[in-house]
């Protein structure tokens, strides 16, 4: 295993562009690709747009002109983790147990609390990541449904992160001996395929993801920023307690790029959820010493590694110091994030027309044994160094 000289496995990158070029070229393999939220607001930097633009639909187009059999959207399966987390979160505020409750999307957070806080490894969420959910879902359900061998499936995420690389290929996140996902590029390696295959970036027409893994809402797309885990989480669990409609759904005190964010939620039953928010591994060694020493209470936390979430991963453009002087990159991106998730129709997880029918007709509920077979992990705890 890898030394733990940084904790988000930045020093570990390894390109896998050309595994990648080598899979689309074989006529046996059926190659599936899926797109992080933060990657469609960073991507056409590398093409000379402003910091901040929405390329989505771009990039779903580029995407299948570089010849993937279908081109999803992990925004779903980020849909599909509100479902898993938010049912995680309300059986255990009924219990009482392993509270506070710990996002687990990020790999670079996971891996921290593996090697510096294994006492707390059982609060964290037993969700796998969103890419991995949508990697086991592609291989173990859309497979069969579109009569493909699933081990003739190869499935390529697209991630602002290269923690993501060394997450891939954890044994845990299989399932019959199949990597949920089998090649991680960040944004850079997109870009650079992008451009030996020789399309004009900023020419192509705008086009959707393929379905049914490809629907999302506004709530998937703020997990590229940090609190947005959170801010969807809020929205779904407020809704489903309530049997309300909450028309009221953007939970400002969750954004933005202060270190530790508090948030409180008084639910229907006059329970109140304490949620606090971290960004960057200093702020969450402060937060997690809080809760070690009694001194602050909460039933959620998200944490991300990256300092402002996953919109300034380590697998994202590379901003010169001079354009970061004049411009605040951070801001930049996840206001573009908010942008794309108030232009959405549908702004709430459980809302997702595809993920209702996918418990209907293959999962059953949230937490069944189906889902957590499929779409939950565990951790380990790892030596320091
Ligand atoms: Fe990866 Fe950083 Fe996002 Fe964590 S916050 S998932 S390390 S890009």
């Amino acid at each position: 295993q890898c030394i733990m000289a940084c904790p988000v496995g930045a020093l570990t990158e390894k390109e896998n562009i050309k595994e990648v070029w080598k899979a689309l070229a074989d006529p046996e393999k059926f190659v599936v690709v899926q797109t992080a939220p933060a990657v469609r607001v960073a991507l056409g930097e590398e093409f000379g747009m402003p910091i901040g633009t929405r390329v989505t639909g771009k990039m779903a187009a580029a995407l299948r002109r570089l010849g993937f059999d279908k081109v999803f959207d992990t925004d779903f399966a980020a849909d599909l983790t509100i479902m898993e987390e938010g049912t995680e979160l309300l059986t255990r505020l009924e219990k009482g147990e392993r509270l506070p409750l710990m996002t687990s999307c990020c790999p670079g957070w996971v891996k921290f609390v593996e090697h510096f806080y294994p006492e707390l490894i059982d609060n964290l969420s037993t969700c796998k990541s969103p890419h991995e959910m949508e990697g086991a879902l592609i291989k173990h359900y859309l497979a069969e449904k579109l009569g493909v061998d699933k081990k003739n499936v190869v499935v390529v995420s697209i991630m602002p992160c290269v923690a993501k690389k060394f997450e891939g290929q954890r044994e845990e996140l299989s399932n019959e001996n199949l990597q949920d996902v089998d090649y991680v590029l960040t944004t850079r390696e997109l870009a650079q395929m992008i451009k030996e295959a020789g399309i004009d970036f900023t020419k192509l027409p705008d086009e959707e993801f393929d379905n049914p893994l490809g629907e999302s809402t506004g709530a998937a797309v703020i997990f590229g920023a940090t609190g947005g885990v959170m801010e969807a989480a809020l929205r779904t669990v407020y809704d489903l307690l309530s049997g309300q409609d909450l028309e009221s759904i953007d939970y400002v005190q969750v954004r933005g790029t202060t270190g530790i964010k508090e948030a409180e939620l008084t639910l229907p039953n006059g329970k109140t959820i304490r949620a606090a928010v971290a960004h960057g591994l200093g702020n969450a060694r402060q937060l997690m010493e809080l809760v070690k020493s009694g001194e602050k209470h909460y039933d959620f936390i998200e944490v991300m590694a990256c300092p402002g979430g996953c919109v300034t991963g380590g697998g994202q453009p590379i901003v010169d110091a001079r354009t970061q002087a004049c411009i605040d990159v951070k801001a930049e991106r996840a206001k573009a994030i908010y942008d794309e998730d108030k232009d959405m129709p549908i702004r709430k997880s459980h809302k997702n027309p595809y993920v209702i029918r996918l418990y209907e007709e293959f999962l059953g509920k949230p937490n069944s044994h189906k889902a957590h077979e499929l779409l939950h992990t565990h951790y380990v705890k790892r030596d320091r160094f």
